[in-house]
């Protein structure tokens, strides 16, 4: 159970797996990756060891793109499978989601949703996050994420990517560890700093639902009334 995301100049895949890889002792079942490239949203996900994953995409190198989201899974609803693992898209596949912890209330979601004509295909508890996007978005990301986390009950670290943000990504944490990584025209979330370590040693520890949104060159962080807060910068002292 880890996330690692990025944005900057680079391949975004490659810097994935490898965050990934340094979060391995947390255990997990599954990993995906889900990459913003010209095509649109990409995800590719499988079964298994991290080293799966990366065989199936060449070391990150099969997917272009300089924006990613990246999750190792510890599956709490429903069996470890490649249709289980994060990412889940929404619907339209205009949002890819990574979730670490638990919905409570997703079966209830579920009900609500699928009465509202979504089709579900995983058996988790994640999926109802990616169609909530899509059922509330509005053109505003920050908006549609203080509604959809005003709905779920439970714990959670979501990374989200919306194909009509190619230079931005959303963040937002309860209950389960993220943390976010300044960089150098480039900035991460992470469930862990040794995700990051390599990139950078500068970090924001987020509160419980402080949301962030990150582009290349700046990272914001807002509470669900919408205010901008500023945070401070903690510099770690270790290396890996
Ligand atoms: N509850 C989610 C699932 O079972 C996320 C598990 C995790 O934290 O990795 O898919």
């Amino acid at each position: 159970c880890g996330i690692v995301g990025y944005v900057g100049t680079k391949q975004a895949a490659p810097i994935l797996l490898d965050g990934l890889s340094k979060l391995e002792y947390r255990g997990y079942d599954s990993a995906g990756v889900a990459i913003m490239t010209d095509e649109g949203i990409v995800v590719k996900k499988k079964k298994g060891r991290l080293e799966k994953l990366s065989n199936m995409i060449d070391g990150g190198d099969a997917i272009k793109g300089i924006m990613g989201i990246g999750h190792t899974r510890w599956a709490t609803h429903g069996e470890p499978s490649d249709m289980n693992s994060h990412p889940h898209l929404s619907q339209s596949g205009r949002f890819a989601v990574v979730h670490n912890g638990i919905i409570e209330n997703y079966l209830k979601l579920r009900e609500y949703l699928t009465k509202k004509g979504f089709e579900f295909i995983s058996e988790t508890d994640t999926e109802v996050i990616a169609h909530l996007f899509e059922y509330y978005y509005n053109g505003d990301i920050i908006d549609t994420m203080i509604k959809v986390i005003g709905k779920v009950d439970g714990s959670y670290a979501l990374g989200v990517l919306c194909a009509d943000d190619p230079d931005s990504f959303i963040a937002v944490r309860k209950e389960s560890p993220l943390i976010v990584g300044l960089g150098e025209g480039e900035n991460f979330i992470a469930s862990d700093i040794p995700a990051i370590l390599k990139h950078t040693k500068n970090v924001y520890f987020l509160e419980n639902n402080e949301i962030v949104v990150l582009t290349k060159d700046d990272v914001k962080i807002y509470n669900t009334d919408r205010e901008e807060i500023s945070k401070e910068t903690f510099v770690v002292d270790w290396d890996i």
